[in-house]
């Protein structure tokens, strides 16, 4: 079999209202789609959803990054993963949510070849996959009001976003614990804002309210402060923006920086780089999530959830973007019931349809 074309497709899909985190506001879900082409009639479908606040990449430049990693594998045979991962990872550095579409697009071609759903080829560990729902950042009553309707619709676990006031982000974690009592699990994502000393104000105030990790509380570059607050804290700590690659997870490993990694395909280059990290994280007692972009607009969730049904290290997910946004082109591939990814048994990602809609 070889890959013989591809066809690439950009796509905006507006927010049904801004996304709001410490490091910025996202309004639109920019995303490419790839298909690859065989000259077997097997195609894999594949997603960029770059995110320029956490990875700094363009929506602009991935495009045309994409373009030039699908013509470098045009001829090769998509069930040699390993040499197209070394074509792709040799042909540029960075890049990561260009790299992962290939990558997702050439696992997709791998399942239906092996006539396999892919969560079967990852491993097939797990009996179901349990989303998160993030409360994007805002005043304490919003959020509040948001998490209870949520937890109504049956998620069992928010992800409460927070910023740099202490008191602030105590009343809003009060507002949601309160308002959705003892049984739902809250983790809390500061992405970068607080340094090691006021990471740890932080969790001393806010441990009254049982908080089930914190994910990312110091800048992506600080390690040290990584480290230093993981050992100092009663409440679990996630690596999120200090782990792209499985280089940065062998760090985080080496210096105990945290308990817990968030893998992201759109920051790791995709399905083969997140199984990296997480053997890394296994190897290391690190457990892990399968984290996502508010960009993605749905086939990489779908790849992502297929990857956290197979691998037992892969303990948690936050795949909850379809929510965000005001249509999803593979709606009906994707069923997220109370909290549940439910995935289907077709073959490789299992999308039968992509229904552009009204969509850019
Ligand atoms: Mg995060």
């Amino acid at each position: 079999m070889k890959i013989i074309d591809f066809n690439i497709r950009e796509i905006a899909i507006p927010l049904k209202e801004p996304f709001r985190i410490s490091l910025g506001v996202i309004e639109m879900a920019h995303s490419l789609v790839i298909e690859l082409i065989t000259n077997e009639g097997i195609n894999g479908l594949g997603e960029a959803g770059p995110s320029l606040i956490i990875a700094g990449e363009h929506i602009g430049g991935q495009k045309v990054i994409l373009e030039m990693l699908a013509k470098k594998i045009i001829g090769v045979d998509p069930l040699d993963i390993e040499k197209i991962s070394h074509l792709i990872k040799k042909a540029v550095p960075y890049n990561f949510a260009a790299k992962a579409a290939i990558d997702i697009a050439i696992y997709d071609i791998i399942g239906k070849t092996y006539s396999v759903p892919l969560y079967k080829l990852f491993g097939g560990y797990h009996e179901e996959v349990e989303t998160d729902m993030t409360i994007p950042l805002d005043e304490p009553e919003k959020m509040a009001k948001k998490a209870a309707s949520h937890v109504n619709c049956g998620f069992e676990i928010l992800k409460i976003k927070v910023g740099t006031n202490l008191k602030d982000n105590s009343k809003r974690i009060k507002a949601i614990r309160d308002i959705v009592g003892g049984n739902i699990k809250i983790r809390v994502d500061a992405n970068q804002a607080w340094s090691a000393k006021q990471a740890l104000e932080h969790i001393k105030a806010i441990e009254q309210y049982d908080i089930e990790l914190i994910e990312q509380p110091v800048l992506a570059a600080d390690l040290e402060g990584l480290a230093y607050v993981t050992k100092n804290s009663p409440i679990p700590i996630m690596a999120d923006e200090a782990v792209f690659t499985a280089q940065d997870a062998l760090k985080i490993a080496s210096l105990s920086a945290a308990d817990m990694i968030n893998i992201k395909l759109m920051k790791c280059g995709g399905l083969g780089e997140a199984m990296k990290i997480n053997t890394i994280a296994e190897s290391a007692g690190i457990t892990c999530m399968l984290g996502c972009m508010v960009e993605e607009i749905g086939i990489a969730i779908l790849a992502a959830a297929h990857l956290a049904k197979g691998l037992k290290n892969i303990v948690t997910t936050d795949l909850d973007t379809p929510f965000f946004l005001s249509d999803v082109p593979v709606k009906e591939s994707l069923s997220i019931e109370r909290g549940k990814i439910l995935l289907s048994e077709n073959n490789g990602l299992g999308i039968n349809k992509i229904d552009y809609g009204s969509i850019i």
